[in-house]
């Protein structure tokens, strides 16, 4: 029952997080004129095609979409699938959450974490942007992940101080060498952030994790032909929810 009703949360703010990705790229990124004029968070639902206002049963997440085929009911577009695909991925990184930890403040912290995780690597993976208010929302949950852990430490954040001038390096040097940007400033500020909710132990697994699927990815792309540019954050989010669910196996702190 627990679960069918968390469920039903994460699905209410999967849709919420589809919707705001849409608003959020369109008005800061695209500067779509429509979006660009209304307030993000209090203007109701609308169709993205004709701009009809959307009636709320047909505002049911996933099923709405379902019993609607895809097709919107005012004009008969086709709603982009993205909305559907999001909603699914909040609810199953949720429900991993749910069912791999056991308090209720670590599930929902963790949740929300992943939730603004979900954000950076969508926005991320496609436009090749961080957003820098989303950075600032991650910091202050990373702090309370990391305070409730007790990893709050001088050891642990000097770590974290550490990676992040590493990766502030990193970007230097490629910039010296390739004479163009290979790190995003986005992610020098991302990396650091994430560190702070695992044990130092676990900051080389991340940052490998994090460029071994980078590496997947330009391989699967270059065959694909698209642009080589490799979003990083995208991967470094992918890395770091797999330490929220617990997925690295725990190594000893010496
Ligand atoms: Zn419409």
């Amino acid at each position: 029952m627990t679960l069918v009703l968390f469920i039903i949360f994460a699905a209410i703010l999967g849709s919420f997080l589809a919707s705001f990705i849409y608003r959020f790229t369109n008005k800061n990124i695209l500067k779509e004129s429509y979006v660009s004029k209304i307030n993000i968070f209090t203007e109701p639902s609308f169709c993205s095609h004709c701009k009809t206002k959307i009636d709320w049963y047909h505002l049911i997440p996933v099923l709405s979409y379902l019993f609607l085929r895809g097709k919107a009911k005012c004009c008969g577009a086709t709603i982009s699938s993205r909305y559907f695909l999001t909603e699914i991925l909040v609810i199953s990184s949720f429900s991993l959450i749910f069912i791999t930890n056991d308090s209720w403040a670590l599930i929902l912290l963790k949740s929300f974490i992943s939730l603004t995780l979900i954000f950076i690597a969508l926005i991320d993976y496609q436009y090749k942007i961080i957003p820098l208010n989303s950075l600032l929302i991650l910091f202050i949950l990373a702090l309370i992940l990391s305070a409730t852990e007790g990893l709050l430490i001088l050891p642990e954040v000097f770590v974290t101080i550490i990676s992040g001038f590493l990766l502030l390096a990193t970007r230097w040097l490629f910039f010296k060498l390739k004479g163009k940007e290979g790190l995003g400033l986005g992610d020098v500020i991302l990396f650091p952030i994430l560190t702070l909710m695992i044990p130092m132990t676990l900051v080389p697994i991340l940052l490998l994790t994090a460029s071994l699927l980078g590496i997947v990815e330009f391989f699967l792309s270059s065959k694909l032909k698209r642009d080589s540019e490799i979003a990083f954050g995208f991967h470094l989010a992918i890395a770091s929810y797999l330490g929220l669910v617990n997925f690295y196996p725990i190594l000893p702190l010496i």
